[in-house]
């Protein structure tokens, strides 16, 4: 079965991708597609907008996922906001330096990121959610992966630091993802 994932961004795509390699699911990019406004209170809602209104563009199963990060000592902010916390279409950088700007004189760094996994094929839904826990840092670290990763450490090394192996071996992303290839391999299993 050919599912298409609903996101522009390549670096998720590719994460997706290695995890489902030995499935009987192929995932499929597809970048032309219009942006899907992402106005719902939770990153649950996003994620389902998001497949919901791609499956009517193209009338085949779509994936498609949405995260955030949650901070503790911003009363679990950014959440649904993560990717606009600086601004409607605020940069990478522009996020991280608020981000530090915000923690500055805070001692907990306590963070988690939180992915939700949406399958909707027109009739099926199912969705996944994955958690990774780690502490904000006081600078960016790592060149790699790309949004928070170079602040997001985990066991002494940020997320930028990683390789991108390494980092797919403990993302949210994908504990999400395989959650949802095992789901799909029993819901499709006739
Ligand atoms: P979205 O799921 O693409 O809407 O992501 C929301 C925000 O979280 C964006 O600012 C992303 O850059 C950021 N984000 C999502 N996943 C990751 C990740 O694995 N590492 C770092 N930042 C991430």
């Amino acid at each position: 079965m050919k599912i298409l994932f609903a996101s522009k961004n390549k670096n998720k795509f590719k994460e997706i991708k290695e995890i489902f390699k030995d499935s009987k699911f192929e995932i499929i990019f597809d970048d032309d597609f219009e942006d899907v406004i992402e106005d719902k209170d939770t990153i649950l809602g996003n994620a389902q907008k998001k497949s919901e209104e791609i499956f009517l563009k193209h009338y085949i199963p779509v994936l498609s996922d949405d995260s955030g990060l949650f901070v503790e000592a911003l009363g679990n902010l950014p959440g649904v906001s993560t990717a606009r916390y600086a601004g409607e279409n605020a940069s990478d950088q522009e996020n991280i330096e608020k981000m530090l700007k915000n923690l500055s004189n805070e001692e907990n760094r306590k963070a988690f990121f939180k992915t939700v996994i949406y399958f909707f094929d027109g009739e099926i839904r199912l969705d996944t959610e994955g958690t990774l826990n780690g502490q904000i840092t006081m600078t960016p670290r790592g060149n790699n992966g790309f949004g928070y990763d170079p602040i997001f450490e985990i066991d002494g090394s940020t997320l930028a630091e990683l390789s991108f192996e390494e980092k797919t071996n403990i993302s949210h992303r994908k504990i999400a993802a395989k959650k949802m290839c095992d789901l799909l391999t029993d819901t499709f299993s006739e």
